[in-house]
């Protein structure tokens, strides 16, 4: 996608604090945490978000979940922490290359909406 955010920081166009990559999905800082932890998981092809999952499309995403408790273990989030991904205008989507925040690191609001 020439004119996705995301996208442009795979490719390096645009710079990122990378915490982890492989073949398939890259995860980075986000640039505005909501939590001392806050880390978005990214596949590596676009797909525009969650609705856009096919399947065709969507063992990246069971790998992204794979990679997640992987940093999990690292991190020694041994007190939780959370997985949120945005899809579309109600739910305050603002970049629409599929993402999956992960954000601990303290005791998270329990309100979900
Ligand atoms: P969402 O609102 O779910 O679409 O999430 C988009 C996220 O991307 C937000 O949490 C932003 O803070 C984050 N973000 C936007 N631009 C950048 C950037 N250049 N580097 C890192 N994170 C970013
Ligand atoms: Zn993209």
């Amino acid at each position: 996608m020439n004119d996705c955010l995301f996208c442009k920081i795979i490719n390096g166009e645009i710079p990122s604090k990378k915490v982890y990559e492989d073949e398939l999905v890259y995860v980075f800082e986000d640039i505005a945490p909501a939590a001392p932890i806050h880390y978005l998981l990214i596949p590596k092809k676009h797909i525009s978000g969650a609705s856009e999952i096919t399947a065709e499309n969507s063992s990246v995403v069971a790998h992204i979940f794979e990679v997640i408790a992987k940093l999990a273990k690292d991190l020694n989030l041994k007190n939780g922490f959370r997985v949120v991904t945005n899809c579309g205008p109600d739910a305050g989507q603002t970049v629409f290359h599929l993402h999956y925040h992960l954000i601990a690191g303290r005791e998270l609001d329990v309100k979900m909406a």
